[in-house]
């Protein structure tokens, strides 16, 4: 009894970084075993721990978005709330928008496809799912017509809009000449800060989890795979990396150049998050972590506070760039052709919108590939052969979604880091200045 005890503490004491990290490894190595023996499919009862994971991070998507916005945007004072939330907003969607071109850029290059034989075979798994195909509704569907609705569908683009009004309003209200108003507002804050701190508790909980949940997942993917297509997905996963890669030598390496910021020092610090982000698969899981970076890069909480939970939410270059890749994969594998420049065009917007619809937990961007298909007429329907080449995409979505979450995380924390540099919101003692 005494041992066990000790056990389970020294479990908790070890680093969860590094705890996770060998769950992925172990996941690995016991997936390509599988395979190699033939088992192609987890027993039930062990990929449960799986999904125990995935809707254990699902279960705090809404609780987390509504308490770390609300509290986010009324700890903003009102006279910066409107310099702040613009620019943070505007290089969040100009960043998306360079994540899908340079998918498609590396799309173009490596031209990955799956012979259609090999799509067919896979058809039943498909899921096919989509969404809105028109993008100006994408946009008007932000604004929720029943609050509750929204919460209660998870209809993440609309809580965001909503708690965002909510909180900016109440930051207003706070500093409220009529005594009355302001104390109901303040204890209103405390009642949200409650609540998001209640939140990160739960994720550091499932964080001590993630281990179990990471290992099975990445099993899974390891065991169902094999050799199978692995061609084709090589390279789907070869284009998504390099272009993830370049996005962070290009994009933001020239973000921080231009705004003056150390390059050395900022990515030395970044790089715990990015890990993070790595092996959970979700910005909001990870969102802790980065809170923390940015607390240590010397950045204002009033700016990070604010930009970081809706950058979990809504900035996603990674997704951005993985649905340049994917689309055109797709496009290519079931039509045996490119992509027009029109059809181009419109995945920028199509999946600029649809990465800042993704929720930040792991697998969201896949959902919304279909969303993107929807859009460019292509529907991914059961059955057909672009469901089955869709399927492909689903089943080594880990590995992608690593790379896109560690990107995502990256991205937000810089562009952060260069708001505050341009609002002079760094800290006299910043490491980054
Ligand atoms: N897993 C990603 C994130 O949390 C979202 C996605 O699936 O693209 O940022």
């Amino acid at each position: 009894m005494e041992q066990k005890k000790s056990f389970f503490r020294a479990y908790l004491d070890f680093n969860v970084l590094y705890k996770i990290l060998i769950g992925l490894i172990i996941g690995a190595i016991a997936g390509i075993i599988l395979a190699a023996s033939g088992v192609t499919a987890l027993p039930a009862w062990i990929s449960m721990f799986g999904t125990i994971f995935t809707r254990l991070l699902k279960m705090i998507i809404i609780p987390m978005i509504v308490g770390s916005l609300v509290v986010g945007a009324s700890s903003v004072s009102p006279a910066n709330v409107g310099k702040i939330g613009i620019r943070v907003i505007i290089i969040y969607l100009a960043t998306s928008a360079c994540g899908v071109i340079i998918g498609l850029i590396m799309a173009n290059i490596f031209r990955p496809h799956a012979a259609l034989a090999a799509v067919e075979a896979l058809a039943s798994g498909a899921a096919g799912k989509t969404g809105s195909s028109d993008p100006w509704s994408v946009i008007t569907n932000i604004i929720p017509t029943s609050v509750l609705t929204s919460l209660v569908n998870e209809t993440v683009l609309q809580v965001i809009f909503f708690a965002l009004v909510f909180g900016l309003c109440l930051s207003f209200l706070k500093i409220s000449k009529d005594e009355r108003i302001a104390s109901a507002a303040k204890t209103m804050y405390q009642i949200f800060d409650c609540l998001a701190e209640v939140m990160m508790m739960i994720v550091r909980g499932i964080m001590q989890y993630a281990p179990i949940g990471v290992a099975v997942l990445i099993a899974e993917v390891f065991a169902k795979n094999g050799a199978k297509v692995a061609g084709a997905l090589v390279m789907v996963t070869i284009a998504c990396f390099i272009g993830y890669a370049l996005h962070i030598i290009v994009v933001y390496g020239g973000l921080l150049k231009i705004y003056k910021i150390k390059v050395g020092k900022f990515f030395k610090e970044a790089r715990t998050p990015f890990i993070t982000a790595f092996v959970t698969r979700s910005s909001n899981g990870t969102l802790p972590t980065t809170m923390t970076a940015a607390e240590n890069l010397g950045i204002d909480k009033e700016v990070y506070a604010f930009s970081l939970p809706l950058g979990a939410t809504i900035n996603m270059d990674g997704t951005a760039i993985y649905q340049g890749v994917c689309a055109f994969f797709l496009v290519m594998s079931c039509y045996g052709r490119g992509l027009a420049i029109g059809e181009m065009g419109m995945i920028v917007l199509l999946a600029t919108l649809a990465s800042i619809g993704t929720a930040g937990v792991p697998g969201a961007g896949a959902i919304m590939l279909a969303m993107v298909m929807q859009g460019i007429g292509m529907p991914i329907a059961e059955g057909t052969v672009l469901a089955g080449a869709y399927a492909m995409i689903l089943g080594i979505d880990a590995i992608l979604d690593m790379g896109r979450t560690a990107l995502n995380v990256t991205g937000d924390l810089t562009c952060t880091a260069c708001v505050a540099k341009q609002m002079k919101m760094l800290r006299e003692d910043s490491p980054i200045k």
